[in-house]
């Protein structure tokens, strides 16, 4: 009986699976293809188990520990330090991260938060020229200052020392070899080594990624020998490798060289903490999602929020109506995010307040149908919660949508990882420890440039972030996707148009990802992705919005949807991401949690 349910939902499943047209692979893989040729590899079923990461290689480590029984931390470990090779300009040791779990066994969701922190040495006003003018972002980013103590390895460690069940040097491994032996360069990779070569130029980054002063190009073999040794002694001494010793005095001085603070003792002294994720609903359905010191929950919440009384899907996905909704409602959370959000370890911020029932209310209706709110200010949802307001100051508009990477892990037992890491712009600071091969973040980008608000740097403060790792779960509180996107600002509106599209137009994990993206923090801008009718652009231009001239593809959304008895994965096309299902677990069932 049981067999015969399993082969109707596999069957479900494929029928789900095919209701999306995907006829070919992507010939050239440039850019986001057509929508109606879109990779198949994207999409896949499983019924013990789903990986889906931005990269094939990644995916295919993740899925290898899942099929010889480890558990899905295990395999996000093993996928973290994959990444860290195949997509170096996106996360890695020298990074932090949000690693979201839910823990079948207990039913309970934790966050190990990884993000990088302000060096001891870091002053408020370090991103303030002489004249006490914000420093341009393009010179920021590079700044030894920009630089914040990484957290992405102890992040790793503390996963595996609390779920994980497989040898952690199996799950280092598959990384360096592949750093040793070399991975293909796709055209995700490629176009960020073209588009950062000035950075790159200026560290031991360069012998790597432009050998000869030329920058590597689709299809060459990327080596990275000083990483494959870094990796090789995190799988002798874990995170020792990199807090300690020779790799931290290296780190340090390297940083110093450029300018920055980090100390050996500042590595010595980093930890990562444990969070509750930040609850919240829409149409009934649960949202475990990432708390201050990301924006990325409060910001999502509001957005879905402000459009539940809105009847969404009697309006087209691709309607005026829809877009029109959603860009008021995005206004106004983005206004309140601007003003309020810092590092809860150091300011107050208003979370209740900015989710009260009665406060959301009054801020919906701001939001009128046919109409462009011309003048959104932040609300004041300290009128809704006790407490003191720590201030904002007006920032200057300049930060570029930096890049990362998310993906999501389900395994046999119903555990979900869903994981979004960086070192937030491409390649970081362009920084590579020297002899160590790994990139260094610019995360302290992330603070306010000019002090004087809540997200102002401090010395052992977390920097603001947008990342928005969460796990929804259905009316009767099972798991019932996992979603998340990098993109700096950007990452909260796929993340929310990826919910609505699953939730509101019932759509499967790929058409939610594919279906066209907007962004818009503020009035009147929007940027779009390609598939917004032009018809709709145009009503949505009478009412005062301007789109961008071309589309830009937005974000890229890994996510898993759970069912029953199977899983459905989706990996974004604007990436050569890929989704790979479980069927057969070695040996049965593998060691259970711990
Ligand atoms: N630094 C960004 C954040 O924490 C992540 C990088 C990105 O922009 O994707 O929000």
């Amino acid at each position: 009986m049981r067999n015969y349910l399993k082969v109707i939902s596999v069957l479900l499943a494929l029928c789900l699976l095919l209701s999306i047209n995907i006829p070919a692979i992507h010939a050239d893989g440039h850019g986001k293809p057509p929508k109606d040729d879109l990779p198949k590899y994207q999409v896949d079923v499983g019924t013990k188990g789903m990986v889906a990461t931005s990269h094939p290689e990644a995916t295919k480590i993740g899925a290898e520990v899942l099929k010889q029984g480890g558990n899905a931390v295990d395999a996000a470990i093993a996928i973290q330090f994959a990444l860290n090779v195949s997509e170096p300009m996106m996360s890695g040791v020298g990074g932090g991260g949000f690693m979201m779990v839910y823990d079948a066994e207990k039913d309970k969701t934790v966050i190990i938060d990884s993000r990088e922190k302000a060096s001891s040495g870091a002053e408020p006003d370090m991103f303030l020229n002489e004249n006490g003018e914000p420093i341009p972002f393009d010179e920021r980013v590079m700044m030894g200052d920009a630089v914040g103590i990484p957290g992405t390895l102890k992040g790793l460690e503390t996963a595996y020392e609390k779920w994980g069940t497989f040898s952690w040097k199996k799950l280092v491994k598959p990384a360096e070899k592949l750093a040793k032996h070399g991975v293909e360069v796709n055209w995700v990779l490629a176009d960020a080594i073209q588009d950062n070569q000035e950075k790159l130029s200026k560290s031991a980054a360069k012998e790597v990624f432009l050998p000869d002063g030329t920058p590597l190009q689709e299809g060459d073999m990327l080596i990275q020998r000083d990483l494959a040794k870094t990796l090789k002694m995190i799988e002798k001494n874990k995170s020792d490798a990199l807090y300690e010793g020779p790799v931290a005095e290296a780190l340090a001085s390297t940083v110093q060289s450029f300018g920055g603070t980090i100390t050996t003792a500042d590595l010595d002294n980093y930890d990562v903490t444990i969070d509750q994720p930040l609850m919240g609903t829409y149409r009934g359905y649960k949202l475990a999602t990432m708390p201050p010191p990301s924006s990325g929950g409060l910001t999502v919440l509001q957005i879905l929020n402000l459009l539940e009384s809105y009847d969404l899907k009697q309006y087209g996905p691709r309607s005026p109506e829809k877009y029109n909704l959603l860009a008021e409602a995005m206004h106004l959370a983005y206004a309140d995010r601007g003003a309020y959000i810092g590092d809860p370890k150091f300011v107050n911020v208003p979370m209740e307040g900015m989710l009260d029932e009665d406060y959301i209310n009054l801020r919906s209706q701001l939001i009128e149908l046919g109409k462009a709110n011309k003048n959104v200010e932040p609300g004041n949802p300290w009128a809704y919660q006790e407490g003191e307001n720590p201030g904002y100051v007006e920032q200057p508009n300049d930060k570029k949508t930096g890049q990362t990477t998310h993906f999501s892990v389900a395994d046999q037992w119903g555990n979900l990882v869903s994981y979004t890491t960086t070192i937030e712009q491409e390649f970081g600071t362009g920084i590579m420890v020297p002899g160590y091969g790994f990139m260094l973040n610019n995360e302290m980008t992330d603070f306010d440039a000019i002090p004087g608000g809540a997200n102002q740097v401090k010395p052992g403060k977390r920097p603001m972030s947008s990342m928005s790792p969460t796990i929804v779960f259905d009316q009767n509180g099972e798991p019932f996707m996992t979603v998340g996107s990098p993109g700096g600002k950007t990452i909260i509106t796929s993340v929310a148009q990826t919910i609505i599209n699953v939730i509101d137009y019932g759509m499967t994990p790929k058409q939610a990802i594919e279906e066209p993206r907007i962004y818009s923090p503020d009035y009147p801008d929007i940027r779009w992705e390609e598939g917004v009718p032009e018809e709709t652009r145009h009503q949505l231009e009478q009412l005062g919005y301007k789109f961008d001239e071309e589309p830009r593809d937005i974000g890229n959304v890994q996510m898993i949807r759970i069912h029953p008895n199977f899983f459905l994965g989706a990996a974004d096309s604007t990436r050569q991401g890929r989704a790979l299902g479980i069927d057969y677990v070695k040996g049965g069932h593998g060691p259970k949690n711990k």
